[in-house]
């Protein structure tokens, strides 16, 4: 399989009952802002190029965000962090993120998530993020050739993702990486593979950008560390 065809999949998965109700509820309420477009309502994939050597991975899409431009972290707040800083440091060809088609491309860089619906409250159930991992299990096994460099955002991220890396050949090291800002973790290679370098940052919700806890520059500074691990 490649990627494209994991995506073709992934849009048509219908595990986890309460986010699908929760994602096709609020795409049908919509947000005033909003009304007059149609909402995406389904899993979002993730974004960026399948031989990418740098993957980003957030929490779960926002309600009115991926939920309804069908792209992660396009279309709402903390996209807008997300995607400055990533072209501040040259791994994308344009600032801002707003709708599929506005010709943002990414550099050797794909952006995803361990939870592909939007949930209530931007918290997901240990269950729903456990059902899940299927898909960012096969997307970490299709990057794996490529993959170099992995940023977490947040520590949900962290934990969702510390299994699966060592499912993907990179073993977790004892003690266990803990979550930090500026955290960086170089994952040994478990068999013939290369090592991986594993960074943690601030989730770029509002919550953290508004309160200045993470700022543009501290976003920057952990991408393009990233960025220079990854070889790009
Ligand atoms: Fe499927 Fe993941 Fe969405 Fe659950 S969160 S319905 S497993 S895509």
């Amino acid at each position: 399989a490649t990627l494209a065809e994991m995506d073709g999949e992934l849009v048509d998965c219908r595990r986890c009952p309460r986010l699908v109700e929760w994602r096709e509820r609020v795409a049908v309420e919509k947000r005033a802002a909003f009304r007059d477009e149609t909402y995406w309502g389904r899993p979002v994939p993730g974004f960026g190029p399948d031989y990418a050597a740098l993957l980003i991975v957030g929490l779960a899409p926002a309600a009115h965000g991926g939920n309804r431009t069908g792209r992660m972290f396009t279309g709402d707040r903390s996209g807008d962090v997300l995607y400055a800083a990533l072209h501040a440091v040259g791994l994308a060809n344009q600032p801002t993120s707003i709708h599929i088609g506005d010709g943002l491309t990414l550099r050797g860089t794909r952006v995803t998530a361990p939870v592909h619906c939007a949930p209530p409250d931007n918290k997901p159930t240990p269950t729903e993020r456990d059902t899940c991992r299927r898909w960012i299990d096969e997307e970490l096994r299709l990057l794996s050739p490529t993959l170099r460099a992995v940023v977490v955002l947040g520590g949900f991220g962290w934990q969702a993702l510390l299994p699966a890396l060592a499912d993907a050949g990179w073993p977790i090291p004892r003690p266990r990486p803990k979550f930090g800002h500026g955290a960086h973790v170089v994952l040994p290679a478990s068999g013939s593979g290369h090592d991986l370098h594993l960074f943690g940052c601030f989730h770029v919700s509002q919550q953290n950008t508004f309160t200045g806890r993470l700022t543009p520059a501290m976003v920057e500074a952990v991408l393009s560390e990233a960025g220079r691990a990854a070889g790009l």
